[in-house]
């Protein structure tokens, strides 16, 4: 029987009903440019302000301070590079951790290249951020630490507000959070997180359309703008507003934070349900990521003797869609750099496979997708010499 069963949900998330029917009036009656004085501008522009209200409140943080961007990337950007050039003359020193996402990682690498000194985090064998180490580079010339919230491969959620609380007693220092797996799913309140001064969020992760996120900039923070144009966003992000996507990721996040602890209870209880079977039923396995401190929708393994781009397609073929590591690194053959900075081989990083759950999964699913891994973990080790070799023993 041919199954389609959908199990990236950190990759992606499909639109809910509820947003799409926000969006469609926006894009069909209400579609004028919020920065047009005429009614149809004046309708745009109350839509734009009103999501902003409310993303402000699931957060929150005042409205003023939500900027609306393009996605996750654009906000990492626009957050570490609006930071760091506004900045430049307070110091030169820069703090991330070795498992942050592309779009943290490489914004800093350009800004290594522009004679920043970036400093790049251990992470402990369950991904959780060296703390001590944190402390340790502090110093009068930190200008910014960016650190995420939550993992996108392994799900470990990092003790955000311990973090900030060094970053602010030992520094000057602005802290930027990437929310972009946590926003939706954690309980993100700006008003208790106080340390945090910068955060990215992405609406397709949580069930609103791509293309939309968010940077929340606390009041009083230095930045500037980096895509360069209009006056839109308070001169901070040039661009004409998308704003049915802006309307789309508020209701979605309306939802969300509504829904948020039935619907995280229910996924918690599938995942350690998914694990539990994966880590009985199977041998020579291991679960990356933090037992505990883990994103509710998030199982990611390691199979010994098994190569995860083979396994990852395999498993396709049975109609079960997930991922070997992060969406952004399947093209690249290197290993993931976060599986890598926990500790593993590069060939158990080979051998990954990342489960990630969410409003369409039943039981049944990962109970079929666990007896599809067995099968499919055991014909691949069959052709595996290193495997036979081994179980000769
Ligand atoms: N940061 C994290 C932690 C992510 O998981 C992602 C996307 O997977 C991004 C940033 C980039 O977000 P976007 O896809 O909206 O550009």
């Amino acid at each position: 029987m041919k199954k389609d069963i959908y199990l990236d949900y950190a990759a992606t998330t499909f639109v809910r009903q509820e947003v799409l029917d926000t969006m469609i009036p926006l894009m069909r009656q209400s579609f004028g440019n919020p920065s047009s004085i005429h009614n149809f501008g004046i309708e745009a522009k109350k839509a734009v302000e009103k999501a902003r209200t409310k993303i402000a409140q699931v957060f929150g943080a005042n409205s003023e301070d939500i900027y609306f961007t393009s996605g996750g990337t654009e906000s990492d950007n626009l957050a570490i590079a609006g930071v760091a050039y506004a900045n430049k003359n307070k110091g030169g020193h820069v703090i991330t951790s070795k498992i942050e996402h592309p779009a943290v990682m490489n914004a800093c690498k350009r800004l290594e290249k522009d004679g920043f000194k970036v400093d790049y985090l251990d992470v402990d064998e369950f991904g959780t951020v060296d703390i001590n180490q944190l402390k340790e580079k502090l110093t009068n010339e930190t200008i910014l630490v960016s650190i995420m919230f939550a993992n996108n491969e392994i799900g470990t959620i990092q003790p955000i507000s311990k973090i900030g609380e060094i970053i602010k007693a030992n520094s000057k220092a602005y802290f930027h959070v990437d929310a972009v797996q946590a926003a939706g799913t954690v309980d993100v309140d700006l008003k208790k997180l106080a340390s945090i001064d910068l955060m990215s969020f992405s609406a397709h992760k949580f069930y609103g359309p791509k293309g939309m996120g968010g940077l929340f900039v606390r009041k009083g923070t230095k930045f500037s703008a980096v895509q360069l144009g209009g006056s839109q966003e308070r001169k901070k992000r040039a661009g004409t507003e998308n704003v049915p996507g802006i309307i789309g990721m508020a209701k979605a996040l309306e939802l969300a934070a509504a829904e948020r602890t039935k619907e995280n209870e229910r996924l918690s209880k599938l995942r350690d349900g998914l694990i539990e079977r994966v880590l009985k039923e199977m041998d020579y396995v291991r679960l990356n990521g933090h037992k505990e401190s883990r994103l509710p929708n998030n199982a990611n393994f390691s199979f010994g003797f098994i190569e995860g781009e083979s396994l990852l397609l395999r498993m396709n073929q049975r109609g079960i869609a997930a991922s070997t590591g992060s969406a952004c690194s399947t093209a690249s053959l290197e290993p993931s750099h976060v599986l890598l900075a926990i500790g593993l081989s590069h060939e158990t990083a080979h051998g990954s496979y990342r489960i990630t759950i969410g409003k369409n999964t039943i039981k049944e699913d990962l109970d079929y997708t666990v007896d599809a891994l067995r099968e499919v973990v055991s014909a691949l080790r069959s052709m595996s010499p290193l495997y036979r070799s081994k179980e000769k023993g």
